[in-house]
């Protein structure tokens, strides 16, 4: 193996040191602790094992957490009259409704209704306009994860090709949204990419992924890109997370590419562990902005 492992999991550590810090200090200048509600409707394990680490991340950082748990059989107008009453909520900054939600409920909708100012996951159509205008309220929590991972790296974005396997609201456009801006909070470094984004109904894949300087994989579908698929010496990004017989594993055969990527960050252990981190940024950002 000759790929330098991009270590999410060290990255993600200092970020939620400097976010501890900032919470402490926002406590003592304002006297309100920063609080973030969490909504679970039905029993998903996958939601649990989510709901929980972002709780536990919350509390470690000073964040206060309440999770508000609702029955599968939650009809949509209980879920809005849920959402509506946390919006009304002074306490609480932020809101968090866990996706996916059972089929009786129309996401879009309840992600309408949350209050773009209390929209940490930044799923509101407003909060995503803003993205994609560069004045972003809040950053999506995973594609966010990405920019830290690179910027951290020292891998700059600027000028490179950057393809994007997956175009889902949650990573894939957000993300190439974010990476073609001319400037960013990181800096222009951290963005400017020449961005293409690949999905189901790309033809011939390999050709355009071996184009990529920096190949992000949000695809959903254990190892599909395969070390014959990439461009020597590109570097790797693998949001994909897919349960299988040898456990988790990402979208991208780590085992053969990193004989060939300059770069690849491991699953578990890459993107996952920041994406949580983004989001106590985000609840941090929406109490001071709720504080004036
Ligand atoms: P979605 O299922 O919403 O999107 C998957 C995308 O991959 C779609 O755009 C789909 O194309 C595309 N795709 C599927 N098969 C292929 C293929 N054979 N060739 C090219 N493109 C393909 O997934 P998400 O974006 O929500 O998640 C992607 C992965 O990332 C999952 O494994 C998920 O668990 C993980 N994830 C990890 C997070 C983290 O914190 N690390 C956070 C969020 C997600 P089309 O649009 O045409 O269907």
């Amino acid at each position: 193996m000759t790929a330098r492992i991009l270590d999410g999991k060290a990255i993600s550590a200092r970020i939620r040191e400097e976010i501890a810090a900032d919470v402490a200090e926002f406590v003592r200048l304002h006297q309100v602790t920063p609080c973030l509600a969490a909504v679970l409707v039905g029993e998903d394990p996958a939601s649990e094992v989510y709901v929980r680490n972002k709780q536990r991340a919350c509390e470690k950082a000073g964040i206060q957490s309440h999770l508000h748990r609702l029955p599968a059989d939650t009809s949509e107008a209980q879920l809005l009259d849920r959402v509506r009453a946390l919006n009304q909520d002074p306490q609480v900054h932020g809101i968090l409704v866990q996706l996916p939600l059972p089929p009786q409920i129309q996401e879009t909708k309840i992600l309408d209704a949350v209050n773009p100012l209390k929209d940490v996951d930044a799923f509101h159509a407003e909060n995503v306009g803003l993205v994609v205008q560069g004045r972003a309220r809040f950053l999506p929590c995973t594609p966010h994860g990405v920019m830290q991972i690179l910027h951290r790296s020292e891998i700059p974005v600027a000028g490179k090709h950057v393809v994007i396997v997956g175009r889902s609201e949650i990573v894939g456009k957000p993300l190439a949204n974010m990476l073609v801006q001319r400037d960013s909070h990181l800096g222009p470094q951290a963005v400017n990419g020449t961005v293409t984004i690949c999905h189901s109904r790309t033809a011939d894949l390999p050709t355009v992924t071996r184009e990529a300087d920096i190949l992000v994989a949000a695809i959903g579908q254990a190892r599909l890109i395969t070390a014959d698929m990439i461009k020597p010496g590109a570097v790797m990004i693998d949001v994909g997370i897919n349960r299988t017989e040898d456990g988790l594993v990402g979208d991208i055969d780590f085992a053969g590419v990193a004989d060939v990527a300059a770069a690849i960050t491991p699953v578990p252990g890459g993107v996952g562990p920041l994406t949580v981190t983004m989001l106590l940024r985000n609840t941090l950002t929406a109490a001071a902005a709720q504080q004036g």
